[in-house]
């Protein structure tokens, strides 16, 4: 393939993408409201260097409207298409069997050191106490948080929607003394309430473009690390598990840095890099 200009990129995303979480198991029902409004500095920034219509269209990729500046919540599902690297986003959501914890993943992660996001839920945080120290302590690690007991949000009024999404956020920072602003939805449902308490609790809500599909026992390691390098794009925010219920989680992993990393030169950063420091880290 020879070489994209960002624009090519962008539209690819919008191609591919989209189809490609039409697949997730996960979020059968993303539950995309409309789009809502924000205006910040990156958004100007874009706005600037695309057209109208581009950059309208990026703006509905990451689940805003453009234009009317009051500050609403994003959703963000991926980073500026610009940005020529990719975030890895491992989900920890609690587990009934097995020790909740991918620790070959983890450690191949920490040993290649390759920048990860993982999302923590509040009874996940509870049972793996060593688990979540080790990761605060990788400074290429980035942790935000999934949830208290993994409900589903639009099942619940908003007061149950704020409470479910700021115990994990509190357990974070009470017990292991880290503020987390970084959340993802369970199951990467939604609706506008849970928009409007995410942004009053002051955090960022994280989706993703690429679903890696990385529980579906259907999905083989080849064939996961096919449609990954097919999807994946500047700006990707790829979801996975590090819960252990990953079947390949680690090898596909292992495979997309060769293809991704090394080959096609997409660095792997943290969200909040990937969204906010894109240029200094990926360019050289
Ligand atoms: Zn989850």
């Amino acid at each position: 393939m020879g070489a994209q200009t960002p624009l090519e990129g962008f539209y690819n995303i919008l191609s591919l993408s989209i189809p490609a979480m039409t697949l997730d198991r996960q979020s059968q029902s993303p539950a995309s409201p409309e789009p809502k409004s924000i205006d910040s500095g990156i958004l100007g920034g874009m706005r600037n260097q695309m057209s109208r219509s581009a950059f309208a269209a990026w703006a509905i990729i990451w689940g805003v409207a453009a234009g009317t500046g009051d500050g609403a919540a994003q959703v963000i599902r991926v980073g500026p298409p610009t940005c020529k690297a990719i975030a890895l986003t491992f989900d920890m959501c609690p587990v009934r069997k097995g020790t909740g914890y991918d620790a070959e993943l983890v450690n191949m992660l920490m040993t290649k050191r390759i920048p990860a996001t993982f999302f923590l839920s509040g009874r996940w945080m509870a049972t793996h106490e060593q688990e979540v120290r080790a990761l605060r302590e990788v400074p290429f690690f980035e942790l935000g948080t999934h949830g208290q007991v993994h409900a589903h949000l639009p099942r619940l009024d908003a007061d149950r929607q704020r409470s479910e999404i700021a115990s994990a956020v509190t357990l974070l920072e009470t017990k292991y003394g880290h503020r987390a602003p970084l959340f993802r939805p369970p199951y990467g449902e939604y609706d506008d309430a849970t928009v409007g308490i995410v942004r009053a609790l002051g955090l960022r809500f994280i989706l993703w473009d690429v679903v890696s599909g990385d529980p579906d026992p259907r999905l083989s390691r080849s064939r996961m690390v096919e449609r990954l390098t097919a999807t994946v794009r500047n700006g990707s925010v790829i979801v996975f598990h590090a819960n252990g219920k990953g079947l390949h989680t680690r090898e596909v992993v292992e495979d997309l840095y060769q293809d991704l990393v090394l080959k096609r030169g997409l660095q792997p950063v943290t969200v909040t890099d990937l969204l906010d420091h894109c240029e200094q880290r990926t360019n050289h």
